[in-house]
């Protein structure tokens, strides 16, 4: 019945994701692990690129090294020069635990769609993904 095949064809439509998002290159993440882990017992903020959907490259964001502050404060408050092809940001927590904190999900959602956050000890399992309402999101890693 028409009616029903209308109806299907407005599901389909809903089902894409806002976030267009939906990996991570290895090479890329590795290089975060290793700032993360230069920057250690500091945190570390970048901004994150992606190019049809991968997330490729980072820019690292001059004055986000030191101690104290929540790196990721001090990335809002420098905005950098955002293009479209930045999705969102990438900060290292050097406790170890990788949930945000309620100033990472309130200034997620002021900053892209697309978030990670690193923690020790800086491998390719230790940091997970986290979209504008600080839920967590999978983000697939490409070789
Ligand atoms: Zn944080």
């Amino acid at each position: 019945m028409g009616f029903f095949k209308k109806d299907k064809k407005k599901q389909r439509k809903r089902e894409p994701p806002k976030r267009r998002v939906w990996g991570i290159r290895k090479e890329t993440l590795q290089l975060i692990m290793e700032v993360s882990k230069e920057s250690f017992p500091n945190e570390f903020a970048a901004t994150l690129i992606a190019k049809r959907g991968i997330i490729e490259e980072i820019n690292l964001l001059p004055g986000t090294i030191s101690g104290g502050t929540h790196a990721i404060l001090r990335t809002y408050m420098q905005p950098p020069d955002i293009t479209l092809s930045v999705v969102g940001v990438v900060h290292s927590h050097p406790s170890g635990n990788v949930t945000p904190s309620g100033q990472d999900v309130q200034l997620f959602g002021k900053f892209g769609h697309t978030h990670i956050i690193v923690g020790v000890p800086f491998d390719l399992t230790s940091w997970k993904a986290y979209d504008g309402y600080g839920q967590r999101i999978e983000l697939e890693v490409v070789d």
